[in-house]
């Protein structure tokens, strides 16, 4: 058995944490530059407002029905999702962390007496743990608790935690599930089938091996094999290290400037290095990349990347920040506007037992490494951007984010004060 634990309309969740009062009222959260709804609460979702809406688009329903707006707030949102994550390690020997809001638990051996009160009680642990409202499905293989985990979100009475295995409910199920919602459909393949006539999950499951084979490759066949019950889909460990590392943001206005261009890059590269030196890699190589906006049909377009290689592999924070420095004075065009960069930092290696080569410099190595220790020490303590290096700037990533709560949970100056009488 499998279990997919799934957080309901995730970033709204989040904020609602923080705004009890909106329970019950309808609410979105933006994307990146308040561009449009990346989540709805249930609502909002009556209202009309659809995935992916431009903000523009819906600014007349947000008036009317007084919508509460947040501009997207990642680091409050990656800190509840670590929350929730911990809480999950609890129920699982292993956990699959599959999105910021998605989890699997491998339940397989785990002789559950009760596996539908079992799913329940995650959630309401969940619930209780973190003030996030989730649904727990639990199924034979992943793609079948994830159909289950929809089922907790359409019907509230089962509280939160749905058990699905009796090969009659798995049909009935499946006969009034859209094919097109089933994970590992694509939208390429759902349009093929919508010319087959295969609208449900059910269809396409009765569908004969030997053609699900042909059209879809191997991937369908696995989605195949899974909807009648055989696990056909691995289940990853996330305790693998990532084998590259990206950040990358668009801006709020193009930049044009290269200084200001460097400066942001600046920043993306030292959150890259954060995150490399987390997970204890070194990088062999990083490139810098940045781009115009191509849906700016008349002005002129540009892509340009510049890779960087550390022979000897480097975590250090700043080496990475000036070899991204460099890389993006090496990129930039005057003349363009630059409405997108980032850093990619790739070939990773485990820390431990990589041998620096013979002819590295150690005396700089050495102090570098101190430099990069204290500048993780304060880090840890102060939270994110507490000490920059004078390139980044302000350390701020031009965004814009109108509508951005606090950083409730990752900033001292940020916690919510309570006065009790
Ligand atoms: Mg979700």
């Amino acid at each position: 058995m499998f279990a997919l634990a799934d957080c309901n309309n995730f970033f709204v969740s989040c904020e609602r944490v923080f705004h009890p009062e909106l329970n019950g009222r309808p609410v979105i959260v933006l994307s990146n530059n308040d561009g449009c709804a990346v989540s709805r609460s249930n609502e909002a979702k009556a209202l009309g407002i659809k995935m992916g809406d431009p903000y523009f688009k819906v600014r007349g329903i947000i008036e009317k029905y007084r919508v509460a707006v947040f501009s997207s707030n990642f680091a409050l949102y990656g800190d509840m999702s670590a929350r929730v994550q911990q809480v999950l390690r609890q129920f699982a020997p292993a956990v699959e962390q599959y999105s910021i809001d998605e989890a699997f638990l491998d339940l397989r051996g785990m002789q559950l007496q009760d596996p539908d009160s079992y799913a329940k009680h995650i959630s309401a642990e969940c619930r209780r743990l973190t003030a996030i409202p989730v649904s727990v499905g639990i199924a034979p293989t992943k793609t079948l608790a994830k159909i289950a985990s929809k089922l907790c979100k359409q019907y509230p009475k089962l509280n939160g935690g749905c058990y699905m295995y009796r090969p009659a409910d798995i049909e009935k199920v499946l006969r009034r599930f859209p094919v097109s919602d089933v994970w590992g459909i694509g939208r390429r393949s759902a349009r093929k089938l919508e010319a087959m006539q295969v609208r449900t999950a059910w269809d396409y499951r009765q569908l004969p091996e030997a053609s699900v084979r042909k059209l879809f490759a191997l991937p369908g066949w696995r989605t195949w094999m899974e909807l009648r019950g055989v696990p056909s889909i691995e289940f990853e460990n996330l305790l693998e290290p990532r084998q590259s590392i990206c950040v990358s943001r668009s801006f709020a206005k193009e930049i044009t400037d290269c200084g200001q261009l460097c400066e942001q890059v600046a920043n993306f590269a030292e959150s890259a290095a954060c995150k490399l030196r987390k997970q204890h890699s070194l990088a062999l190589e990083m490139s810098a990349f940045a781009f115009t906006n191509r849906f700016k049909e008349n002005a002129p377009q540009t892509f340009g990347s510049h890779l960087c290689v550390f022979p000897d592999g480097t975590s250090d924070h700043r080496a990475i920040v000036s070899a991204a420095v460099a890389a993006t004075r090496e990129l930039f065009r005057k003349g363009y506007a630059y409405k997108k960069a980032g850093v990619v930092i790739s070939k990773l290696v485990p820390e431990e037992g990589h041998s620096a080569s013979l002819f590295a410099d150690a005396g700089i190595s050495e102090r570098d490494a101190h430099l990069s220790q204290s500048i993780d020490e304060i880090t840890r303590n102060f939270g994110p951007g507490a000490v920059l290096f004078g390139i980044q700037g302000d350390g701020r990533i031009k965004m814009s984010r109108e509508h951005q709560s606090p950083h409730y949970t990752t900033r001292w100056d940020d916690i919510p004060k309570v006065s009790v009488k």
